[in-house]
């Protein structure tokens, strides 16, 4: 955002409490609810390295998706460690980064150190819940397989030297086999779960094939 149009948005939005400065839309029309310019620009950033990979499934943003970074949880996000997508309202909630930061410290995310590119990361596993969210064929058991998609756009759209240092760390797995990928599974351990989509991901005949297949049939969620 050049500097005239963010002068516009913080004009139009001088009613809007200090915690909460910065609202704009990115490109691919997410509106973005943030503290600071630098948030703001992390999650454009975010949003344009996952686009084509998004495309490349035939996958799009929901209009009118909103993305707005708290400085604490809010309590909701279950199962995500920083964030989540909530389907009814359309919305994305993540922690921002020095919070993201700080709720690293305990237990590291896929045991390297914590990192702008990594907060990226899961800025793009919840922009793409939401962008699948609307890519499942009606009636589609989704909840696993939507963390498989997520999970896999995670770590394609990482720095590949960056991707390489988690891999380094998880050494021992081999990617799923398919019938392995299990909601239990995701929800006992996020990270291995995420490597082993990953690693499915890129056995030969899976790919971008096998997600399709996923956004036609699911996969079962009990
Ligand atoms: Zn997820």
């Amino acid at each position: 955002m050049n500097v005239v149009a963010l002068l516009i948005v913080l004009v139009l939005f001088r009613a809007t409490p200090d915690a909460f400065a910065i609202q704009g839309a990115c490109p691919g029309a997410v509106i973005v609810v943030a503290a600071t310019s630098d948030e703001y620009e992390s999650v454009c950033t975010a949003v344009r390295s996952c686009t084509p990979f998004l495309k490349s499934l035939g996958l799009v943003l929901p209009d009118g998706l909103t993305l707005t970074l708290d400085d604490a949880p809010s309590g909701k996000s279950m199962d995500h460690a920083f964030g989540y997508y909530d389907p009814r309202n359309n919305s994305i909630h993540m922690l921002n980064y020095r919070a993201a930061l700080e709720s690293s410290r305990a237990a590291p995310s896929f045991g390297v150190p914590f990192d702008p590119a990594i907060w990226r990361s899961y800025i793009i596993h919840e922009l793409v819940h939401a962008a699948a969210q609307g890519g499942f064929r009606r009636g589609a058991q989704r909840h696993t397989a939507s963390e498989y998609i997520a999970s896999v756009s995670q770590l394609v759209t990482l720095p590949p030297d960056e991707r390489a240092r988690i891999l380094e760390n998880f050494g021992e797995l081999s990617g799923f086999d398919g019938e392995d990928i299990t909601l239990n599974y995701y929800l006992l351990d996020p990270a291995r779960f995420a490597i082993n989509s990953f690693l499915h991901y890129q056995k030969p005949g899976n790919g971008d094939a096998f997600i399709r297949q996923l956004l036609l049939n699911g996969l079962p969620d009990e």
